[in-house]
C-alpha cells in the first residue's frame, strides 16, 4: 500500500534522509523507531508532502506521490496524527471532528460522529467545548478522531501516546487494537516498545535517516542487543 524507495530529504542543505526504504501492506501495522532526531518525522512529512524528497520514491496505492502537494496525498487516503495533536483549538470538539469528515474512497462502513464517540466515549460529553481546553488525552483522542473522520486507508501517528497519563495511553493503544481489528493499515511512531511489540506485524528501526534493522516481534524480542544500540532501552 506504502512504498518508500531511496528517500532522500532535506531542510535547506541539511540532509535528514539518507536513502530511507519502508513498506506498510494492506492491513498491516508498522512501527518506525529510533532515537530522537533520527528522522522518523521527516519520512511522515516525507510521504505527506509536507517536505519534498530531493531524491527516490514514494508510492501510495499504486500512485507515485513524493512530488503531490500535501492535500492530493492526503485525498489518496492516508490519515494523518500528527505530532503535538495539533487540533483546530479554537474549534469544538464536533466541529473538529466535522471539519474532516469525508468518505472519499467509498468505505462501505465509514468512520461517521457517532461511531468516533462509540470508540472515545469521554468526547462525547465534551461536544462543545472549545478543544483549547481539552485535557492531553481528550485533545489526543481528538486527534485521532479527526484523523479516522476522513475514512483513511492508512492512518500514521507520530508519537500519539507521547506526554500521556498512563491510563489514557492505554485508552489510546486499546482504540490502536481495535483498529487493527477493522484491518485499517497503521504506521506507528512511539517510544513504548512493549505496546509497539505487542499490536505490530513489523517494526523498522531508523538511524541517521537510513534503516538500521527491521523485522518481527518475535524477531524484536530475541535482539535485546537491537533494543540498546538503536533505541536507548
Ligand atoms: P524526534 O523523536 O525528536 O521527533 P525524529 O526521529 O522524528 O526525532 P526528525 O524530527 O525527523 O527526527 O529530525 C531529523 C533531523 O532533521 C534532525 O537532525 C533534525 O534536527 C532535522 N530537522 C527536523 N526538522 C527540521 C527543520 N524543520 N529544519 C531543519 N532541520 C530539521
Amino acid at each position: 500500500m506504502l512504498t518508500l524507495e531511496n528517500v532522500e530529504t532535506c531542510y535547506g542543505t541539511s540532509q535528514a534522509l539518507f536513502g530511507m526504504n519502508l513498506s506498510v501492506g494492506e492491513g498491516e501495522v508498522v512501527t518506525l523507531m529510533g532515537r530522537n532526531g533520527m528522522g522518523k518525522t521527516t519520512t511522515v512529512n516525507s510521504v505527506l508532502g509536507i517536505v519534498t524528497p530531493r531524491s527516490g520514491r514514494i508510492v501510495f496505492d499504486g500512485q507515485d506521490i513524493q512530488s503531490q502537494p500535501s492535500y492530493k496525498i492526503a485525498r489518496l487516503g492516508i490519515g494523518l496524527v500528527p505530532e503535538g495533536r495539533q487540533i483546530f483549538p479554537n474549534l469544538t470538539v464536533r466541529e473538529n471532528l466535522i471539519a474532516t469528515a469525508s468518505n472519499r474512497l467509498n468505505n462501505p462502513s465509514p468512520w461517521t460522529f457517532e461511531r468516533v464517540l462509540e470508540l472515545f466515549p469521554q468526547l462525547a460529553g465534551r461536544l462543545t467545548s472549545v478543544a483549547s481546553v481539552l485535557s492531553g488525552g481528550e485533545q489526543q483522542m481528538l486527534a485521532v478522531g479527526r484523523a479516522l473522520m476522513t475514512n483513511p486507508k492508512l492512518l500514521i501517528l507520530d508519537e500519539a501516546t507521547e506526554g500521556l497519563a498512563p491510563l489514557v495511553r492505554a485508552e489510546i493503544w486499546k482504540s490502536l487494537d481495535y483498529l487493527k481489528t477493522q484491518g485499517l493499515a497503521i504506521l506507528i511512531i512511539d517510544k513504548n516498545v512493549d505496546h509497539l511489540a505487542r499490536i505490530a506485524n513489523r517494526h523498522v528501526i531508523i538511524e541517521k535517516g537510513k534503516v538500521v534493522w527491521t523485522g518481527t516481534s518475535p524477531e524484536l524480542a530475541e535482539s535485546p542487543d537491537i533494543k540498546t544500540r538503536y533505541l536507548g532501552v
